[in-house]
């Protein structure tokens, strides 16, 4: 199976999991399949929803700009979310829906192979890394995951949504994303 077959039935089984998310769309993914740059976030909100693309609001706009800032932009990387549904009145995932949704991240982590994945904040950590800790502990600092055998390096940065709380934490970020660039350069 190429690629785009393997995606394919990826959403398949991602949306055998919907019944918790009635009436939410599938927000799967943005970006190329063939990118070395796999970005992940947490999950769609409403304007994700609606539009089926992930990070297309608010934190989604900043997360262009950050992208911009290293001389990527939506089109060179590969963008999706640990849930593929917008979780009601925009609360967090469950520990619970981060279980079930972990081993569809791994199997499109798989899929894609990236080079390098950048993490967005505590629910990509927590569900990619384990950590469900303080995000400094892991953040600007890159960890090599095992899925499978397959060793993929991972850096961790704020969530863009969390930006916008504290643009003091800017300065940080902008550090992680030249880290980002760095690698591999
Ligand atoms: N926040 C996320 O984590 N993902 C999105 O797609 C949008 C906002």
């Amino acid at each position: 199976m190429n690629k785009e077959e393997q995606l394919g039935e990826l959403k398949k089984k991602i949306n055998q999991n919907s019944k918790n998310f009635p009436g939410k769309n599938l927000v799967f993914s943005d970006g190329s399949c063939l990118s070395e740059v796999m970005i992940i976030g947490e999950a769609p909100g409403q304007m994700e929803d609606k539009m089926k693309i992930p990070f297309v609001g608010r934190a989604g706009k900043l997360l262009d700009k950050m992208l911009e800032s290293i001389n990527l932009n939506r089109k060179k990387c590969y963008i999706t979310n640990v849930v593929n549904f917008r979780p009601e009145e925009n609360r967090k995932p469950t520990l619970h829906e981060i279980l079930i949704f972990r081993p569809l991240l791994f199997n499109h982590i798989e899929i894609i192979m990236p080079k390098k994945i950048l993490l967005l904040g505590a629910t990509a950590a927590h569900a990619v890394l384990n950590h469900d800790g303080p995000l400094h502990l892991v953040r600007g600092i890159w960890k090599k995951v095992d899925i499978n055998k397959n060793y993929f390096n991972v850096l961790t940065t704020f969530h863009p949504a969390y930006l916008l709380r504290q643009p003091n934490a800017k300065k940080i970020a902008w550090k992680d994303l030249l880290e980002l660039k760095k690698k591999f350069e």
